[in-house]
């Protein structure tokens, strides 16, 4: 068995270990395998053992990876969006899940209009205000998406956080669960175009917790295809 193989296999257990725990089902939860710097040959290798939903980080790495594979993998746009970017992305990621600004959403709106299509995204928290990460803070949340839910080329489809680093991931779940809290008070304010399906929560060194506490969407990319080299 090569090492994604096992990863992915012992992935899979922790996943399901942590659903037994909460009383949830397998399909409740999609596992985003986060491919961004590595080759599309490692790709190809995840696609032979089952995964299709894989996450990136990069406009043009989506783009190029879109291009070069087959055309029933579902792509999520997972990082920091530029809106000159936008335009790699939309037609091609399934789900973007890092919108956090107005200008980002009328920007989307106006790319998606041009093709045609809806665009789901989710709208990024920054649950602990970090100033190195993007997202719009928790208390501004329900506002902000007041003012896009009526743009109708985009459809606002849930929350995503990237959770502080931490050494024991116990000390992410009350992030989690505030999370999953302002998700049920913006579905509270029944606004139209707007619906709180998921919830992208989880990394490596956390997801087991974000799945007790109602992810339905992990994102994992070192615990399945190893350390990232930053410098190739
Ligand atoms: C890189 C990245 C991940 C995956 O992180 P790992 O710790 O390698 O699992 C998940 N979410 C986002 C937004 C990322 O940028």
């Amino acid at each position: 068995m090569g090492f994604i193989e096992e990863n992915l296999k012992n992935v899979e257990e922790r996943i399901h270990r942590a659903l037994v725990r909460s009383g949830r089902r397998r399909e409740d939860v999609t596992l985003i395998v986060v491919s961004k710097t590595k080759p599309v040959s490692m790709i190809q290798e995840v696609i032979e053992l089952g995964p299709r939903d894989f996450g990136e980080n990069k406009p043009q790495e989506l783009r190029d990876k879109y291009e070069l594979l087959p055309k029933d993998l579902r792509w999520h746009m997972i990082g920091n969006l530029q809106r000159n970017k936008v335009k790699y992305v939309v037609g091609r990621a399934v789900l973007i899940h890092s919108l956090g600004s107005y200008e980002l959403a009328l920007e989307i709106e106006k790319e998606s209009a041009k093709r045609g299509i809806i665009m789901p995204c989710l709208v990024e928290v920054n649950m602990a205000h970090e100033a190195t990460k993007g997202g719009i803070g928790p208390e501004e949340a329900v506002g902000f998406i007041h003012r896009i839910a009526p743009l109708t080329h985009l459809k606002i489809e849930g929350l995503m956080t990237v959770a502080p680093f931490v050494q024991d991931p116990e000390e992410n779940r009350s992030c989690f669960q505030g999370l999953r809290n302002l998700a049920v008070d913006i579905d509270r304010e029944n606004i139209d175009n707007v619906c709180m399906r998921h919830l992208s929560m989880g990394m490596t060194g956390d997801f087991e917790i974000a799945v007790e506490e109602g992810a339905t969407m992990i994102r994992v990319g070192t615990g399945i295809l190893g350390e990232r080299n930053y410098s190739l």
